[in-house]
C-alpha cells in the first residue's frame, strides 16, 4: 500500500489533530512547523503557566496562523476541580502496602503517614470502603474511617509519594463544583482574548455544564463549550451532557483511573456514536503517542491506538505533554498525521469508508439530517470531489460532517470565528469568503474548487444549501455542479 497520496481527494485529512501549547513547542519557528506539520487547533492548558504567558502564547499562535491563511482554532482547556495531594516536609514521603495512613483535611504540611489534601472537603464527601488512587493512580489507599477533619486509610498499593501529585476519587460523590474559582479567572481570559473553545474539566452532568455557560452569556461571550468525560458520573448522564455541550473530549487519562481502564476503549467507541448521532464533535485525547515524549518513534501499539480513533471516526485526536513539553513536538504531530492519511486513504481507495452511524428505527428526522443522510449516499456512489456548503453559523457543515461523507466537506463561510471553528470538526475544510460570493452558486463552486485543485473539467461536486437558522425558513437545496 503506497502512503503518499496523489489524488487531491485523499490529501486532505479528515481525522483533526489538537496539539497542546507549552514550552516545547511555543516559540515563532516550531508553531510555524506544526501548522504545516498538519496542526487544526492548539490545546492551551490552564492547569500550567501564568496568564500573562498564556496571553503571548495566544497572540502568537494568532499572527502565525493568520499569516499561513489556515484556520487554526484554540481550545482553552480549564484545569476544573482537579484534586491534590498536598506539600510533603521532605518532598515525598513512602507508602508500604498494608499500613493504615491518614489523609487530613487540615491545612498541614505532609510527614511519613499523614497525607495531606488540598481539598479541604473531602472528609465530608468519602465514606469508609471508598478508594483514593494517588498520582494517576500508581498508588492506592482504602478509607476506613473518618474522625473529624482526619480520613483513616490502609494501603492497598504503595510507592513514593511527591509533593502536590493527582488524587482520584472513583467511588465518591465530589460535592464541589466542576467550575471553581481559578476557572472562572481563566474563563475571563479566554473571553477577553476571544478564544475558539473552552474545555470544562470533570464534567459530572448537564447542570455543569450549564453553570459555564451561563457564566460566558452573562460576559457576552458565545464561545462553545467542550465537555471533557473523565468522570462515571458524566457517563451515567452523557445525553443531556451532549445536548448541551458544543462538543466532547474523552479525557481517557482521568477516565482510565476513576474507570477500570479496560472499560474506556469501549466506552470511546460508544461515546464517539453517541456524538455523531447528536451531530456534536468528539475529541479523543490522552496518552495517544505517550512514548514520542521522550522517544523518537511511537510503539506499534500507540500507532494502532490513533488509527483506532480514526476507523472509529472521531472528529479530532489530541497531543497532550507530546507537543506540549515532550523532546519530539514536531515529530509527534507528523507521525500522527501520517497514521491517520494512512487509514483514510485507505478508506478511500478501497470504499470501505466510515459506516453510518445508527438510529432508532422509524423516528422522524429533522431536514438537515435527512438532507446529510442524502449527500452521504450521493457522496459515497458518485464519487464526488468535494461538497460545497455556504453556511452562515456553521451548522448546516456541522451536521454534514457527523454522516462523515466521503467527499471532503468544503464549509464556506464569510465570519472567521466560524471558519476556525469548523476546523475541528471531521472533514470540514474551512474557507473565508466575502458575504456576497455566497450568492452566486456555480461561480463559488468553481471558486472554491480551483483553491483546492479540484477543478479538472467534468469533476462533479455538490452544493448543499438553503439552512436558516429559524428553521420555518428553511429551503434546502442540493445541487451536483460539473466543473468547467
Ligand atoms: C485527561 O485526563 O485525559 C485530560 C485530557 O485531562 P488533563 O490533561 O487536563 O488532566
Amino acid at each position: 500500500m503506497k502512503s503518499k497520496q496523489q489524488n487531491i481527494t485523499t490529501h486532505w485529512r479528515r481525522t483533526k489533530i489538537i496539539a497542546t501549547l507549552g514550552p516545547a513547542s511555543c516559540d515563532e519557528v516550531m508553531i510555524n512547523k506544526l501548522i504545516d506539520a498538519g496542526v487544526d487547533v492548539f490545546r492551551f492548558n490552564m492547569s500550567h503557566g501564568t496568564h500573562d504567558l498564556h496571553r503571548s502564547n495566544f497572540q502568537r499562535v494568532r499572527s502565525i496562523s493568520g499569516k499561513s491563511g489556515k484556520h487554526v482554532a484554540i481550545l482553552m482547556d480549564l484545569c476544573g476541580p482537579k484534586i491534590r495531594a498536598g506539600k510533603f516536609a521532605n518532598g515525598e514521603i513512602t507508602l508500604t502496602e498494608k499500613e493504615t495512613v491518614t489523609v487530613s483535611c487540615q491545612s498541614i504540611i505532609g510527614q511519613p503517614g499523614v497525607i495531606p489534601s488540598q481539598y479541604l472537603n473531602l472528609y465530608k464527601d468519602i465514606q469508609p470502603g471508598h478508594r483514593i488512587l494517588l498520582d494517576d493512580g500508581k498508588m492506592e489507599l482504602l478509607a476506613l474511617s473518618v474522625h473529624d477533619r482526619d480520613i483513616s486509610c490502609r494501603v492497598i498499593y504503595g510507592g513514593v509519594l511527591s509533593d502536590n501529585k493527582g488524587m482520584n476519587l472513583p467511588d465518591t460523590q465530589v460535592t464541589t463544583s466542576s467550575f471553581t474559582a481559578k476557572d472562572k479567572l481563566d474563563a475571563k481570559l479566554a473571553i477577553e482574548l476571544g478564544a475558539d473553545f473552552i474545555a470544562l474539566s470533570f464534567v459530572r452532568n448537564q447542570k455543569d455544564v450549564k453553570s459555564l455557560q451561563s457564566f460566558l452569556k452573562k460576559s457576552g461571550a458565545t464561545i462553545p463549550v467542550i465537555a471533557k468525560i473523565e468522570k462515571p458520573e458524566a457517563i451515567d448522564n452523557i445525553d443531556a451532557i451532549l445536548q448541551t455541550a458544543y462538543g466532547i473530549m474523552i479525557a481517557r487519562g482521568d477516565l482510565g483511573i476513576e474507570l477500570p481502564a479496560q472499560q474506556v476503549p469501549l466506552i470511546q467507541r460508544d461515546l464517539i456514536n453517541r456524538a455523531r448521532l447528536m451531530s456534536r464533535p468528539v475529541i479523543v485525547a490522552t496518552q495517544m503517542l505517550e512514548s514520542m515524549i521522550t522517544n523518537s518513534r511511537p510503539t506499534r501499539a500507540e500507532v494502532g491506538d490513533v488509527a483506532s480513533a480514526a476507523f472509529a471516526s472521531a472528529d479530532a485526536v489530541m497531543l497532550s505533554a507530546e507537543t506540549a513539553s515532550g523532546k519530539y513536538p514536531l515529530k509527534a504531530v507528523e507521525v500522527m498525521d501520517s497514521v491517520l492519511r494512512e487509514i483514510e486513504n485507505w478508506q478511500w481507495t478501497s470504499g470501505k469508508f466510515i459506516e453510518p452511524y445508527w438510529s432508532a428505527a422509524n423516528t422522524k428526522s429533522s431536514e438537515r439530517k435527512a438532507v446529510s443522510h442524502a449527500v452521504t449516499a450521493l457522496a459515497r456512489e458518485l464519487k464526488l470531489q468535494g461538497i460545497v456548503v455556504p453556511t452562515r453559523s456553521g451548522a448546516t457543515a456541522i451536521i454534514l460532517a457527523a454522516d462523515r461523507p466521503m467527499a471532503p466537506l468544503l464549509g464556506v463561510c464569510s465570519d472567521v470565528i466560524i471558519c476556525r471553528r469548523l476546523s475541528l470538526h471531521w472533514g470540514v475544510l474551512p474557507f473565508l469568503i466575502a458575504e456576497h460570493q455566497s450568492h452566486d452558486w456555480k461561480q463559488l463552486c468553481q471558486d472554491i474548487s480551483q483553491r483546492c485543485q479540484l477543478n479538472r473539467t467534468g469533476n462533479t461536486v455538490l452544493l448543499v444549501s438553503g439552512f436558516n437558522d429559524d428553521p420555518t425558513l428553511n429551503e434546502p437545496v442540493m445541487k451536483i455542479m460539473r466543473l468547467e
